[in-house]
């Protein structure tokens, strides 16, 4: 099996997309993720996964913390800017939630403190314990599948007879 064959296949799950936040001496540090997950609710718990050349990933290490930021439907261009998609723009200002750097326009945005960290195989997984949660009711989320941005569509109940 080759890695097209691999990255074609996950890439048949579709998810939302994030962005997640970390701060190291007072500058924030944002990277774009679809790797992420709810792992528990007692404790509060998720879990996202950092590829190792990530320039997030030892800033993480290092601040214990990090936010991610759950993306609008119409935020597709903040994707890009922290995938490294988009390199002409005017900056990106943050909100802050408990303290911590978060993306405004979100429609959740989460704080986190670094509960365990798992490296496995290029990738870290950063089990988050959660500090606190903001969260937009009614917005409708960005999607990605198959290598493209997507937005939800209403499907036709099933109706049973
Ligand atoms: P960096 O330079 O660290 O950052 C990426 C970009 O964000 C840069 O252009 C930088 O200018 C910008 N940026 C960072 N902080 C700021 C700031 N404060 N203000 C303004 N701009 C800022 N990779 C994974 O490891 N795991 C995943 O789950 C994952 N999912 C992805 C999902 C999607 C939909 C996409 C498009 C990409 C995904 N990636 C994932 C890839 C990842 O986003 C890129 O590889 C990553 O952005 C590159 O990071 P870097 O460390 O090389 O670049």
């Amino acid at each position: 099996m080759d890695d097209r064959q691999f990255r074609n296949a996950m890439g048949k799950f579709a998810t939302g997309v994030t962005v997640i936040v970390t701060e190291v001496d007072g500058e924030p540090h944002g990277m774009t993720v679809n790797a992420f997950m709810s792992v528990s609710l007692t404790p509060k718990l998720v879990v996202v996964s950092i590829g190792e050349n990530a320039k997030i990933l030892n800033k993480i290490k290092e601040s214990q913390k990090f936010t991610v930021n759950i993306l609008a439907a119409d935020q597709q261009t903040v994707s890009m800017i922290f995938a490294g998609q988009l390199k002409e723009h005017n900056g990106v200002d943050f909100d802050r939630l408990g303290g911590q750097p978060v993306v405004p326009g979100a429609i959740v945005q989460i704080s986190c403190e670094v509960s365990a960290e798992h490296v496995e195989g290029d990738h870290t997984l950063f089990i988050g314990k959660v500090t606190d949660i903001h969260l937009t009711e009614d917005s409708e989320p960005l999607i990605f599948y198959s290598g493209r941005y997507r937005s939800l569509a209403e499907v036709t109940p099933v109706v049973s007879k």
